[in-house]
């Protein structure tokens, strides 16, 4: 596999420090929609583009579950990146419905959409489903396809897969991209400045995130769960990180609580003798103690919510708010 040398100078520090809070009159900004379906790569994207792991990475779909933003400052320009859960077919209960509406509301407040696919399987109906909302959207909405893990098709395939996709939106602008090896990133960069508006610097020049930490933590926590185990359980998993704070000896307490819908999945994710959950436990706290940049403390418990996903008052305790009452 190639990697690709990022760019140095894009999207990155301020050559001096006079530079960090004047803006130039032509300073662009914008919001950029990240869209597609789940496990297309959007949090892998996010991260080759900010450098840093924000979003949390699962080789299982729909890790992401709620907005989450990552900014891009530049001297000249802001970005401001918003991560949003996969767009699911049919809700099956009120987590998929809100889901749903979410990302459906970040399409409309966006000044780009970027569609993120996978160009190597061919479209089905949830890219038609994708690219039927996307066609709606005014003309003044820019909307650019990201045909990406082009590292794993085939040279003599890649011509036809694009077209396979393109042809589904002839509106919009595409590029081909892998973000595992950051091939077209730089040009993805680019394009997105390119077409950003000019405007205000939203965020201060050092903020990258408004997520929180402890959703960071969370996530990460969660995204170790949907690794360790089998399908069914972990999709009616949530994570509530309780305590995060840094201990005068420098380790960092990290306490979260793991909730599942049922008696025998507590026992599933605990494993025979706690083994599983320690496995779970020691995956979380080696991406957290890379996230804080010190020594973790995690400690884990496993409790039973029944029916969590369909009690909208549980939703909001587990920091699933609607998407209205932002
Ligand atoms: P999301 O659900 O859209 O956020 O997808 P993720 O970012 O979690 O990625 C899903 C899986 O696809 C992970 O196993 C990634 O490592 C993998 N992946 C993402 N981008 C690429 C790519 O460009 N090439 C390859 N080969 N794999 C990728
Ligand atoms: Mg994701």
């Amino acid at each position: 596999m190639n990697d690709y040398e990022i760019d140095p100078d894009l999207g990155q520090e301020f050559a001096s420090p006079d530079e960090t809070y004047e803006t130039p009159p032509d300073h662009r900004s914008g919001f950029v929609a990240l869209v597609g379906r789940p496990n297309v790569g959007k949090s892998t994207l996010m991260n080759a583009l900010m450098r840093q792991r924000i979003a949390a990475v699962s080789a299982r779909p729909q890790t992401t579950r709620t907005r989450q933003l990552g900014i891009i400052t530049a001297p000249d320009y802001q970005i401001v990146f918003q991560d949003t859960p996969g767009i699911i077919q049919q809700p099956r209960h009120k987590l998929d419905e809100f889901m749903l509406a979410t990302a459906l509301e970040t399409l409309e407040d966006a000044d780009i959409v970027l569609w993120l696919v996978d160009l190597s399987e061919n479209p089905g109906r949830i890219e038609r489903d994708i690219a039927g909302k996307l066609a709606e959207l005014p003309e003044s909405t820019r909307v650019l396809i990201a045909l990406n893990k082009v590292d794993l098709v085939d040279t003599a395939d890649v011509l036809s897969q694009t077209e396979g996709y393109t042809s589904l939106l002839p509106r919009a602008e595409w590029l081909h991209l892998s973000a595992l090896t950051n091939e077209g990133i730089d040009l993805l960069l680019q394009k997105l400045v390119d077409n950003l508006p000019e405007g205000p610097r939203y965020y201060p020049v050092e903020q990258t995130t408004d997520v929180f930490m402890r959703d960071i933590a969370a996530e990460f926590i969660r995204a170790q769960i949907m690794a360790h185990m089998e399908d069914e359980i972990p999709y009616g998993t949530a994570v509530v990180v309780r305590e995060f704070k840094e201990r005068p000896n420098g380790v960092t307490y990290i306490g979260a609580d793991v909730y599942v819908e049922r008696a025998n999945h507590k026992s599933m994710v605990i494993g025979s003798g706690g083994s599983q959950l320690k496995q779970i436990g020691a995956a979380a706290r080696k991406d957290l103690e890379e996230l804080v940049g010190g020594k973790v403390y995690l400690d884990l418990w496993v409790k039973v919510e029944p029916n969590w996903r369909r009690n909208e008052h549980l939703l909001k305790q587990f920091g699933y708010q609607q998407p209205t009452e932002k």
